[in-house]
């Protein structure tokens, strides 16, 4: 399945999804991911983990057309400390990642997060050079909020191809989902488990799941597990093709190679009207992927 990005870009829907885990670790989950069959993967230059999923990649023997590969430009972030970066160190970001992937190219290009601030469209402007120059195909952005994305527009700039973020049963944002689609950018889900009683828990809980959240999510109870148990697949299945059924790209993350399997094994089954229905009804706000907050909420 696939999802078109422009008119000649197509982007694999299920994607491997990379953040909180090492070199050394990535080299091994994605090898079992490509095995697995997924041929898309999901980093960024924040994730410390380029090098480890280049080597991966490279080892694998499909060929660099077959495989779809995301990377995210850090673009700083003052509040945190970290200087933004400029047109020339957006590129020379991008070169590093080529290198540390060991890559020609990068499917696609996103800014991680609007932190750069009045640096946004300087930003914007370089993934443009850098998509002119050959050396990503697509470009997009990453945690921009509606009015981020109309500041590019109000710049007389091309729109991005996707903006990736949080979306799962209970953080649907469906103003700014509808706006992607009117505008044609393509909504990639990202942090689509985060309804499960186990998610991140193994990660040492870095995010803004509250409490209550948890003790939802492992409920028996649970109207997630109940659509488990009507179609006979597992919770995570059930988060994962509501996001495909939204027309998401989506982005499983495991270190388990049993999960990395079962996250794309999503074609046996489909809920129908009532069950997305049931899922609709089920959406409680903003993201909490992000320790720090909801980043669509700033910059
Ligand atoms: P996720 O894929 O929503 O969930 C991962 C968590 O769920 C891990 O704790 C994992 O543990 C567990 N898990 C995975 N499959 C499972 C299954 N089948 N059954 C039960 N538990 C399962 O997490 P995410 O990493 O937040 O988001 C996915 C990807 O989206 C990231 O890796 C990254 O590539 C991207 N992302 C982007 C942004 C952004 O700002 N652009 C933010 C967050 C995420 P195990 O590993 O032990 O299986």
């Amino acid at each position: 399945m696939k999802i078109q990005l422009t008119q000649d870009i197509a982007m694999p829907a299920v994607g491997f999804g990379t953040y909180l885990i090492d070199n050394k670790q990535a080299e091994v989950s994605v090898t079992q991911a490509l095995k697995a069959g997924y041929r898309h993967i999901d980093t960024a230059e924040g994730y410390q983990n380029e090098a480890g999923v280049g080597r991966a990649i490279r080892a694998t023997g499909i060929s660099r057309g077959d495989l779809f590969v995301t990377t995210k430009l850090w673009p700083g972030n003052p509040a945190w400390g970290h200087p933004v970066k400029d047109r020339a160190a957006t590129f020379a970001a991008l070169d590093q990642s080529l290198e540390r992937l060991g890559v020609d190219y990068v499917d696609l290009y996103l800014i991680h997060a609007p932190f750069a601030g009045p640096q946004r469209l300087e930003q914007w402007e370089a993934l443009i050079a850098l998509r002119e120059q050959g050396k990503v195909r697509a470009i997009g952005v990453s945690n921009f909020a509606q009015d981020h994305i109309e500041e590019i527009r109000a710049a007389g700039l091309s729109l991005p191809d996707a903006n990736q973020i949080e979306l799962h049963p209970w953080c649907q944002n469906p103003e700014l989902t509808s706006y992607l689609a009117k505008e044609g950018i393509s909504a990639i889900a990202y942090s689509s488990l985060v309804p499960l009683a186990e998610w991140r828990t193994a990660e040492g809980h870095d995010s803004a799941k509250s409490d209550e959240m948890r003790q939802d999510g492992a409920k028996t109870d649970s109207p997630i597990k109940g659509l488990a148990s009507k179609h006979g697949v597992a919770e995570a299945q059930i988060l994962l093709r509501w996001g495909l059924q939204k027309g998401y790209g989506i982005l499983p993350k495991s270190t388990n190679a049993d999960r990395i399997r079962q996250n794309i094994d999503l074609f046996s089954f489909e809920l129908d009207t009532g069950d997305m229905k049931h899922l609709a009804d089920m959406n409680r706000g903003g993201g909490v992927a992000w320790a720090s907050g909801d980043p669509t909420q700033q910059g």
